[in-house]
């Protein structure tokens, strides 16, 4: 029996077979040139690779359905795409090798669906993965990608970018396990979104023979292989308790009935619909970048403003916080960010934006005030890392000169929480991005797994900085709200804090808001204040985390 331990970032206990994400294809060597071949065996071998892998294509998207089966239908159709099977033949007759050859033309082919823009410029991704599969099979190596099988599976990964998640689809995929990884990292971003147990950073995992039976617990961040009764049971006992956890309608108060209103994070109306159907109040983060994050130009007002509209049509009686772009680091946007800083989650990033794009974010105010013109919900705005209160006054300046009326800023750069009653002066709420806020104070990269004790927002540190906002908030004025958008707030130990240190609401994915509720709801507000008590006094992040889980039978009961 073999067990690994890492950092559990979504609850949840199974047991299922593993299967390991194949890493990415390396680039054959440039002038690479067939030898003891001919232009003709060469150019068969090409044709038979592509055949191949549109027919492992093709019988991946007859096993899916919907965004998952079309995304694979799509790139089925580029493995045959005469153009790029052309123009790579054409340098096998020059003496390229196969791989090289089709390498090249994916690239010639992705650059001139670029130059055409719009619908085309976006299947230039398409372009490239087919052309690492046919490489991949060329080579006899495995075909990147999320692997498929016709049984549920726990994917195994280093760890998974943003793009690797198009295809995830969470009736085959159990849980996530990598051996990189933070808490605030994309896996665990996207393993609470699915409501997926997942754990990351848990060294070794990536190295699991795939086929190997596991037990996953995602709230204890433990992998166990060759599991036993005791793990059988704790994994049927989950599914029974998931479900009972299904059944939240909204409205969370704690126990003596204070109210906590629950918000989701979105990225689109997609998500917000999915967020309204599991009983989220309304929108506490609409990360606006999500919604162009494949354009290389900015989007113009009329576009901007529908894709916020469908946002705001969801919540007719509720309320939608908006974020300006937040734009850089993990989230570059061509028409904004600079891909060549060389530290960008120090650079021009999020609000900072403003100084080298000028006129940018008063086009996005301007379709915000459209989208909100005549949509009855109630429409805030924010903008991500302001680290000053004269950030927070010029902010507030160009949404009143836009029309908008509630201007507030992200609490996520530790000088703007150390400062935050001068900066809430100037605007009307403030919402906490523990995200960053942990990885600025940490001075912790939020990817890496390697940092993952430091980048836990049960540290001191954090704890301090959100009670010294909540604090600020108060000294600015009664009317100040602070929120909470960051990851944490989904973690529900991490909420009581939340709320007994004096936070008016809570915004988190939408699968997370049932448990959220659900232990908030055992504890009165006197309670969660002396849990946060507790937490604010413990030495470390584990004993903080500890002290008040020991306080939250709750969590024990119900797997979390
Ligand atoms: C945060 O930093 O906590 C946050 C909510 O913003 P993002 O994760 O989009 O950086
Ligand atoms: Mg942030």
């Amino acid at each position: 029996m073999s067990t690994f331990s890492g950092v559990g970032v979504s609850p949840g206990r199974v047991i299922g077979p593993v299967l390991q994400m194949p890493g990415a294809v390396s680039e054959p060597p440039a002038g690479e040139k067939w030898v003891e071949s001919t232009v003709d065996a060469e150019t068969a071998r090409l044709k038979s690779g592509a055949k191949n892998v549109q027919g492992e294509l093709r019988s991946r998207a007859a096993l899916v359905s919907g965004d998952a089966k079309a995304v694979l239908e799509a790139t089925a159709l580029m493995a045959a795409d005469p153009m790029l099977l052309k123009s790579a033949n054409t340098l096998i007759v020059a003496g390229t090798s196969a791989e090289r050859a089709i390498w090249e033309a994916g690239i010639q082919v992705a650059d001139m669906l670029k130059g055409l823009g719009g619908y085309m410029a976006e299947r230039t991704q398409d372009v490239l993965d087919v052309r690492s599969r046919i490489v991949a099979e060329l080579l006899g190596l495995p075909a990147p990608g999320i692997p498929a099988s016709d049984r549920p599976f726990i994917l195994a990964a280093e760890d998974l970018a943003p793009a690797d998640t198009a295809t995830l689809d969470p009736d085959q995929i159990i849980a996530l396990i990598t051996s990189s990884g933070g808490p605030q990292s994309h896996t665990a971003i996207l393993a609470r979104a699915l409501g997926l147990p997942a754990v990351v950073a848990a060294v070794g995992v990536d190295r699991i023979e795939d086929g190997t039976e596991l037990f996953v617990d995602g709230a204890a961040g433990t992998i166990l292989s060759e599991p036993g009764d005791m793990e059988r049971t704790a994994a049927a006992t989950w599914t029974e308790q998931s479900k009972s956890l299904a059944t939240y309608t909204g409205q969370c108060t704690t126990a003596d009935g204070h109210r906590v209103p629950l918000l989701a994070n979105v990225g689109s109306g997609a998500d917000a619909r999915k967020a309204a159907a599991a009983g989220a109040e309304g929108v506490g983060l609409l990360r606006t970048e999500f919604c162009f994050l494949d354009r290389d130009t900015e989007p113009t007002i009329a576009e901007q403003a529908a894709a916020y509209r469908e946002v705001f049509d969801v919540f007719p009686t509720g309320k939608v916080v908006l974020r300006t772009l937040d734009a850089g680091a993990d989230k570059p946007l061509p028409f904004l960010t600079d891909s060549t800083e060389p530290n960008p989650a120090l650079g021009v990033r999020g609000y900072r934006t403003e100084t080298t794009s000028p006129g940018v974010l008063g086009r996005q105010l301007e379709a915000v005030a459209e989208a909100a013109r005549d949509a009855s919900a109630e429409v805030w705005v924010m903008a991500p890392m302001v680290a000053t209160a004269d950030e927070a006054r010029q902010f507030a300046h160009l949404c009143s000169a836009a029309g908008l009326t509630t201007p507030g800023v992200m609490v996520e750069v530790p000088s703007a929480a150390l400062t935050a009653e001068s900066v809430l002066k100037q605007v009307s709420f403030a919402s906490l991005g523990t995200n960053d806020l942990t990885q600025y104070a940490m001075a912790a990269d939020r990817q890496l797994g390697a940092l993952a004790n430091l980048n836990d927002p049960w540290q001191p540190a954090v704890l301090h900085l959100v009670k010294l906002t909540v604090d600020g908030a108060a000294a600015a004025g009664a009317e100040k709200s602070v929120g909470v958008c960051g990851e944490a707030a989904a973690d529900p130990a991490f909420a009581v804090v939340l709320v007994g240190l004096g936070v008016d609401t809570l915004s988190m994915s939408a699968r997370a808001l049932a448990a959220v509720a659900a232990v908030l709801s055992s504890v009165t507000l006197a309670e969660a204040q002396d849990l946060a008590r507790q937490a604010l006094a413990a030495p470390n992040a584990l004993d903080a985390r500890g002290s008040v889980r020991a306080g939250l039978p709750i969590l024990e009961t119900l797997g979390l």
